[in-house]
């Protein structure tokens, strides 16, 4: 019998509905490896919540899988697995490197490294709509981190100075004074204010006067991290998230007349003239390696207006040379200059209808679970009506146990929207990836520069600049549509 292991991940909502219990999943693949006789040799589990990945053991999983030799990875279905690109990446190197194979128990389909490419093509789109979805999720929990904010609640790490507690009362998470650290965040902007400190004659200071040993986990007080805090306005009782100040309910620490003085002192020393470097997007910066020395390649601007692109060089002797912007522009051009055959179109297509159909399965069940809940909820509240005016329920009763459930009926309510809303996103999501996939060099030209960036980082990973001349790789499916291109002759990549 040959050895594998198997990894299941459930979602902290899903775990509530039926049907997504970690023993499911698991006895399904227990079950797969009974008949396929395979020696299932450990168990992997991750838990998420909404946005959050919690992917610990995957990343044991890989290496288990590596030092033990195992042969077989069983999973639920693709987007139990794969999360995003680098997932992906890490999954097509055990596959090439190990010779591992990946079995999609539901989809009834195992990738290895001889899988066709109308697989690979498959299981890359399959990944782009998981990743999909995991954003939409992300952004719903965004939205309810709005709600928090608008009601003055600091959804997330309390500041130095403060620490987060649980309210014993109201089982809320506030934000109270940490009293330990508050002299420090005092003493910082008493001294910064006189005009006599640096930052680091400032750090320097407060370190003589005993008071940042204070600093909670370890943490050490540096340049940026005491600009950031002299800047920030949750002293003064207000806090900024999503580039908005809000009114916060905790209590302040400083003085705002005080606060506003350490700005003036602080504009007045312009720490801020290297936020001009960030405002030029380069449209390759954080998307190549150095091919010699595999250190980042970083942008620079020459005479004013010429981009460059240069290997950091960090701590090698790299004799790599300064490559225009230009140059690169070319050889994007090139790749991109794919045709997409309608047997092209036509997996694409295949391949979206497919992964929206396995959507739809575990979506539905969710959705008609807080459909049916919500229906049951109603049913007891209009009971719990009649009962009470049948004077069989007293009205305190009454009036709490219909409390408890409307809150649960509107919870619910939320809930079903947001998996409406979901819904149109991915297909929308669908939907471009077809438009890019068809018009990628034109849509790629169009673009401002920090499109264009963002664009590449979508299209392109693992890339690397050598000589002058880049070598982009194309991320799946992109790499599948461009291969079936007329046109691929032409291309400078290979393949
Ligand atoms: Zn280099």
């Amino acid at each position: 019998m040959e050895k594998s292991v198997t990894y299941f991940r459930v979602s902290s909502t899903e775990q509530k509905q039926k049907g997504y219990s970690p023993d499911a999943q698991k006895r399904l693949l227990w079950s797969f490896a009974q008949t396929n006789r395979f020696d299932v040799d450990m168990d992997f589990e991750d838990t998420e919540t909404a946005g959050r990945a919690g992917r610990t053991n995957f990343m044991r999983m890989l290496e288990y899988v590596r030092e033990n030799k195992i042969k077989h990875i069983l999973v639920e279905k693709t987007d139990r697995l794969l999360r995003n690109f680098k997932d992906y990446t890490l999954i097509e190197d055990l596959m090439k490197e190990c010779d591992v194979t990946i079995h999609l128990v539901k989809e009834g389909v195992s990738m290895s490294k001889d899988s066709t490419s109308n697989q690979k093509f498959m299981f890359g789109i399959k990944t782009l709509m998981a990743k999909n979805f995991l954003d939409n999720l992300s952004e719903e929990t965004k939205k309810g981190q709005i709600e928090k904010i608008e009601c003055g609640e600091y959804p997330s790490k309390a500041l130095l100075g403060y620490l987060n507690v649980v309210d014993p009362l109201t089982k809320k998470n506030v934000i109270v004074v940490d009293e330990k650290n508050k002299p420090l965040v005092q003493a910082l902007f008493k001294l910064y204010v006189t005009g006599n400190h640096s930052l680091l004659s400032l750090i320097t200071t407060v370190e003589g006067m005993g008071l940042t040993s204070n600093i909670p986990n370890g943490r050490k007080l540096n340049k940026t991290s005491t600009a950031k805090l002299l800047q920030n306005p949750f002293y003064i009782g207000y806090f900024r998230w999503n580039k908005e100040t809000h009114k916060g309910e905790h209590e302040r620490l400083i003085d705002p007349d005080l606060w506003q003085k350490v700005q003036d002192v602080l504009s007045g020393k312009r720490l801020n003239n290297d936020k001009k470097h960030n405002l030029i997007p380069f449209a390759f910066k954080g998307i190549l390696t150095c091919g010699e020395c595999q250190r980042g390649i970083t942008a620079e601007l020459k005479k004013g207006r010429y981009a460059y692109y240069r290997c950091t060089k960090y701590q090698t002797n790299c004799s790599q040379p300064a490559v225009k912007e230009e140059t690169l522009m070319e050889r994007v051009g090139v790749l991109l200059d794919w045709q997409m055959s309608d047997d092209g179109l036509a997996y694409v297509v295949a391949g979206l209808k497919q992964s929206l159909q396995e959507k739809r399965q575990w979506h539905d069940t969710a959705y008609e679970g807080m459909v049916e809940e919500k229906l049951r909820l109603k049913k007891r509240l209009d009971r719990m009506y009649e009962d009470h005016l049948d004077e069989k329920v007293s009205e305190s009763l009454y009036l709490s146990k219909s409390k408890e459930y409307e809150t649960r009926i509107e919870k619910l309510e939320t809930d079903i929207a947001k998996h409406d809303r979901a819904d149109i996103n991915y297909y929308d999501f669908g939907h471009k990836i077809l438009e890019l996939a068809k018009n990628a060099k034109k849509l790629f030209e169009m673009g401002t520069s920090s499109e264009k960036q963002e664009f590449l980082r979508y299209l392109l990973s693992n890339s690397t600049l050598r000589d002058g001349i880049p070598n982009f790789t194309l991320k799946q499916p992109f790499l599948q549509i461009a291969k079936r291109s007329p046109l691929r002759e032409r291309s400078a990549w290979g393949g």
